[in-house]
C-alpha cells in the first residue's frame, strides 16, 4: 500500500488520482472497506459520471462497501447533485460518488457524502483516513452481507424537486431557444429533460453519456468555443456547459459570448434576493466581489467561508441561507439542497430571463464587473508561516481577513493570499474593477512577497 498512500491525492472530501497509475483497484477497494467501517455498515448510495474507468472503480469499491455490511443502492450514472438528493430521499447513511468532475478523462476520484446528503468535511474526513491507514476494517461474515440493488428513479426525482420550485409555465411561454453542452458526462440525459420540460427548444451538444470528453470538461471559456459558436449559429437565447458531474455551471449569451462561470452564482443570487430582505447569502472566499454588491444592493447578509464545498454547504445550513455557492460555476439552493447543482443553476437563470423578460447579456450587464488575476509564487512549506505573518504586519492598515490564508480589502481591491494544498506555492489572487489596477498589483504582491520568501530564507 505505501507507494499508493504516497501517491493519492487526498481532498477534503475526497481522493483523485489517474487510472492506470495511482487509482488501483486495490486502493478502490481498501477506500470502500474503509467507507464502510467509518459508517459501521449501513446503506450507502453509489453513483458515477459517465468516465469509462466508472465501471472499473464501482466494482472495485462494492466489494468493499458489501465486506463491512453495507447495504448498496447503486444509482449508476447520475449528476452529482442528483446522488445528494437520493441520500436523503433514501435515508442513507452516506454514498461514494465516483467522479473526476471537471478534470481530464485520465482522471477519476471518489468523493464521500455522508446522511443529508452533504460532503464529509475536513474533521470526518479525517477520521475516514485514519481507519483507511489504520486498515482495522469491520467485517461480515456471511450471514451478514447486504446486497445491491440499483435504483433508476434518481433522475426523475431529481426533476420532480426541480420543477415544483420553479416557475414552470412563466418560463414556458418564452419558448426559449437553448444549446446545453453536457461534455458527455452525467447531465447528458437529464438537462435535456429538465429544459423541455420548461418549454424550450433544446439544441443539444455533447449530450451522449459515453464519457468521450469532446473537450476538457472543465467549464471555463477555452474548453467552449463550440457551444459559443452553436449559440450564436442556431440564435439561441442562451448556451449552458457543465462539468462531467454536472455540478459547475457556466453560461453563454445570445451573442455566443461566455459570460464567465462567476456569474452562475451572481445572476442566481441577483435574481433571488430582489424579493427578500434580510436574506442570508453564503459563498467561499475566492468568489468574486459583486456577490457583496449584490448583497449589499438587496439589503443581504454575505457570509464567506473557506475555500471547499462542504464549508459553503454548512455554513448556508446554519444561516439558512437563501441562496450561495462558489465563483467556479456552483450555484447551491437550499430550496432543493445545498450543493452545487448546475440544473437548479439553469432553472434560475431562465426564469430570471423570463420573470424580467430581459436578454442574458442585460442581465450580466447588472452585475458589477471586477477583473480578476491569478498568479502563484513558489514557496517552501517552512517559510509559509513567516511570510504570511510578514504579509499581516506590512498590511496592518487595511482590512485583512484570516478565513482561508489572507485577504486584504483596500481601496476597493481584494488581495488573497492562499497557500496551495497540492504544490510548494502560494496562490495570489487580485480583483478590483479595473483589469490593469488588478495586473499591477498582482505583479506588485508577487514582489512583496519574494522579498518575504527571500527574508525568511529557509
Ligand atoms: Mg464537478
Amino acid at each position: 500500500m505505501n507507494t499508493e498512500k504516497t501517491t493519492l491525492m487526498k481532498g477534503v472530501s475526497g481522493v483523485r488520482g489517474v487510472v492506470g497509475e495511482t487509482l488501483t483497484p486495490e486502493l478502490i477497494s481498501r477506500l470502500g472497506t474503509a467507507f464502510g467501517t467509518y459508517l459501521n455498515g449501513g446503506r450507502v448510495v453509489i453513483a458515477r459520471d459517465t468516465r469509462v474507468s466508472g465501471i472499473m472503480l464501482k466494482y472495485s469499491v462494492l466489494g468493499g462497501l458489501l465486506s463491512t455490511g453495507c447495504e448498496v443502492i447503486d444509482l449508476d450514472i447520475v449528476p452529482t447533485p442528483t446522488c445528494s438528493l437520493m441520500v436523503r430521499e433514501l435515508k442513507a447513511q452516506g454514498a461514494i460518488i465516483i467522479t473526476g468532475s471537471h478534470n481530464p478523462v485520465e482522471w477519476n476520484a471518489l468523493k464521500f457524502l455522508k446522511n443529508g446528503g452533504l460532503f464529509i468535511n475536513a474533521e470526518e474526513s479525517k477520521r475516514l483516513f485514519d481507519i483507511f491507514d489504520r486498515g482495522n476494517f469491520k467485517k461480515v461474515r456471511w450471514n451478514g452481507l447486504r446486497t445491491v440493488k440499483e435504483d433508476s428513479s434518481g433522475l426523475a426525482k431529481h426533476l420532480k424537486a426541480l420543477l415544483a420550485n420553479i416557475d414552470v409555465k412563466l418560463i414556458r411561454k418564452q419558448k426559449f431557444k437553448v444549446v446545453i453542452d453536457s461534455c458527455n458526462g452525467a447531465g447528458s440525459i437529464v438537462t435535456p429533460l429538465l429544459l423541455k420540460e420548461l418549454g424550450c427548444k433544446v439544441f443539444p451538444l455533447d449530450c451522449v453519456p459515453n464519457g468521450l470528453f469532446p473537450h476538457n470538461p472543465e467549464p471555463i471559456y477555452v474548453n467552449l468555443r463550440e457551444l459559443c459558436g452553436k449559440v450564436k449559429a442556431v440564435g439561441a437565447d442562451a448556451g449552458f456547459a457543465q462539468d462531467s458531474d454536472a455540478d459547475r455551471l457556466a453560461i453563454v449569451d445570445a451573442d455566443g459570448s461566455y459570460i464567465g462561470e462567476e456569474y452562475s452564482v451572481s445572476l442566481a443570487a441577483d435574481y433571488l434576493l430582489k424579493n427578500t430582505r434580510n436574506a442570508a447569502v453564503v459563498v467561499n472566499m475566492s468568489t468574486s466581489m459583486a456577490m457583496d454588491d449584490i448583497a449589499k444592493r438587496h439589503g443581504a447578509r454575505l457570509i464567506r467561508t473557506k475555500v471547499g464545498e462542504v464549508h459553503v454547504a454548512e455554513r448556508m445550513l446554519k444561516e439558512k441561507a437563501l441562496i450561495g455557492g462558489e465563483g467556479n460555476g456552483g450555484v447551491m439552493w437550499p430550496k432543493i439542497h445545498p450543493v452545487r447543482d448546475s440544473l437548479a443553476g439553469i432553472a434560475l437563470t431562465l426564469q430570471n430571463m423570463a420573470d424580467n423578460k430581459k436578454s442574458l447579456k442585460k442581465l450580466a450587464g447588472e452585475i458589477p464587473r471586477y477583473f480578476l488575476v491569478k498568479e502563484k509564487i513558489i514557496c517552501t512549506p517552512e517559510n509559509i508561516l513567516p511570510v504570511m505573518a510578514g504579509v499581516k504586519k506590512i498590511y496592518a492598515k487595511d482590512k485583512v481577513e484570516t478565513v482561508d490564508g489572507i485577504t486584504i480589502t483596500r481601496n476597493g481591491v481584494r488581495m488573497s493570499i492562499r497557500p496551495s494544498n497540492t504544490e510548494p506555492i502560494l496562490r495570489i489572487f487580485v480583483e478590483s474593477k479595473d483589469l490593469k489596477i488588478s495586473e499591477t498589483i498582482a505583479l506588485d504582491l508577487k514582489i512583496v512577497l519574494a522579498g518575504l520568501i527571500k527574508r525568511s530564507g529557509n
